[in-house]
């Protein structure tokens, strides 16, 4: 395993560990994947009994079902990211974000 912790090389090893069977399965079916950990993630969010590991495993799914969309779609995920984002919100361009609709 490579010893870099970044988002590209997390997308990466997925498409290293899955990229042929996720080739395979197609989009359409690997983004039912991805909603169901999504959903996962939900239950874990709803839990009367919190379970810090479980959920850090279901974050951990979401991103590698994630990654590896971005795979299939030919989208460095890294990348999309910090050219969204990286100078701060991509509407007011601000860092902490000043738009109205973000407010709580
Ligand atoms: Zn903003």
């Amino acid at each position: 395993m490579s010893g870099s912790r970044s988002i590209e090389d997390f997308q990466r090893r997925i498409e290293e560990i899955y990229g042929a069977r996720d080739r395979a399965r197609g989009v359409a079916g690997t983004y039912m994947w991805f909603m169901e950990e999504v959903g996962e993630l939900a239950r874990c969010f709803n839990s009367p009994a919190p379970n810090r590991t479980e959920e850090a495993r279901e974050f951990a799914d979401c991103l590698a079902w994630l990654a590896t969309l971005a795979s299939l779609r030919g989208i460095d995920l890294a990348a999309a990211a910090w050219e969204k984002y990286g100078a701060g919100c991509p509407r007011c361009a601000s860092s902490p974000c000043r738009c109205a609709h973000r407010a709580p």
